[in-house]
């Protein structure tokens, strides 16, 4: 009689062949860029399913945030930006913390479960304005609290984080270093992403993001977005089209085409499932009228009602003098067009449960037992 002849210890070898095949199912594979330039029904297929998986992950909530822009001061020179250090004809501002604290813990709309806090990169208006407004927040308020404040030393990060800040933004800007040099982004590629993974590894949630459609951006370039994405420790993205912004020396460069940028987010949702990946407001100026609404349509999950005092957000010139500034009225007309409602829960709450229940899965490798990129795309 034959026996069958055992491997030892079985189950660790199924257990490992099962992890191997799902890791090479889930190795991320680069968009072409004909996917990222699709149009007709090509398109909208991809913005159907990209919305599709955002609704089987996230149902109809949409996470509702209010940024609070605390300075226009910025050491930066970046040539796509109306706030670089050069723009001498700009007003710069620092807010006052009082007033952004009352506004935000008596008068913020119902709806609004966290608050990100913006500047150029103003590491005075960090410890004068950011600081502070965070400790009084977490004193009177469950908010969750977002900072976009540029690169910092590391000292500082840690104090907005003991302060009670969770979630850092901080975008790549673009994936190719010789770009990002030539555009004089800030400091370079190589320190901003270490800085990203820097505050990963210290315990911050990520989120990032870069521009589509920049002068002379490449299409290895474009593609090469999505490879340092997938590359860094990241819980959410954005997508930026260019607008050639007010006062800048790219003031008469071509606007880049919103469909490009709208694929981007719809290929990023497609990527990754589990990322929280906003409409963001410049969508409406690539765009006028249709756009935010068509990020909602292609994947997004986030939304954003600016509450900066209107004293002072002209000033605050990312893109145009004219901005086009998302209200409450604004925000929850457009949730309610697409059918989608505000989520009760925060983005900070959000991040919390999923590293509890172990599926925050965010290292480069990692298994993501949820559709792959390439079967998505
Ligand atoms: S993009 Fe940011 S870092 Fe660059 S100039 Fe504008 S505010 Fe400063």
């Amino acid at each position: 009689m034959m026996t069958r002849k055992r491997f030892p210890n079985n189950c660790f070898y199924l257990r490992w062949l099962r992890s191997a095949l799902l890791w090479f199912m889930n190795q991320f594979v680069p968009p072409t860029a004909e996917l990222l330039h699709s149009t007709g029904e090509a398109q909208t297929a991809m913005h159907e399913r990209a919305a599709q998986v955002t609704r089987s992950r996230f149902g109809q909530n949409v996470f509702v945030r209010a940024v609070v822009e605390i300075s226009n001061f910025c050491r930066e020179n970046c040539l796509y930006c109306g706030m670089r250090r050069s723009n001498r004809g700009l007003n710069r501002f620092r807010a006052k913390q009082e007033q952004l604290a009352d506004l935000l813990i008596h008068h913020r709309p119902q709806s609004v479960t966290d608050v990100n806090i913006q500047a150029g990169e103003d590491p005075v208006a960090v410890r004068e304005v950011a600081l502070p407004l965070i400790r009084t927040l977490r004193q009177h308020t469950d908010l969750g609290i977002s900072v976009c404040l540029g690169i910092l030393d590391h000292g500082l990060y840690a104090q907005l984080k003991e302060a009670g800040a969770t979630l850092y933004i901080m975008k790549f800007e673009m994936g190719s270093a010789e770009h990002y040099a030539e555009l004089h982004a800030p400091g370079t590629l190589e320190k901003r992403t270490e800085h990203i993974k820097h505050l990963a590894a210290t315990g911050w949630n990520l989120s990032s993001g870069f521009i589509a459609g920049l002068p002379d951006q490449t299409e290895e370039e474009l593609v090469g977005n999505f490879s340092l994405a997938a590359d860094l420790p990241l819980d959410g993205i954005s997508v930026s089209p260019f607008i050639s912004g007010d006062e800048t020396p790219l003031s008469s460069a071509p606007l880049s085409d919103i469909n490009l940028t709208l694929n981007c987010m719809a290929v990023l949702r497609l990527m990754r499932p589990d990322w929280i990946i906003p409409s963001i407001s410049a969508l409406n100026l690539a765009d006028p009228g249709n756009g935010y609404r068509r990020g909602l349509r292609t994947g997004a999950n986030l939304v954003t009602i600016n509450l900066t005092p209107s004293e002072i957000r002209g000033d605050y010139l990312l893109y145009k003098r004219d901005r086009f500034i998302m209200t409450e009225e604004r925000i929850l007309a457009a949730i309610a067009a697409e059918g989608l409602i505000p989520f009760s829960q925060s983005l900070a709450d959000f991040y919390r449960a999923k590293k509890l229940n172990g599926k925050h899965v965010d290292q480069p490798g990692a298994i993501v037992e949820t559709e792959s990129c390439s079967e998505s795309l």
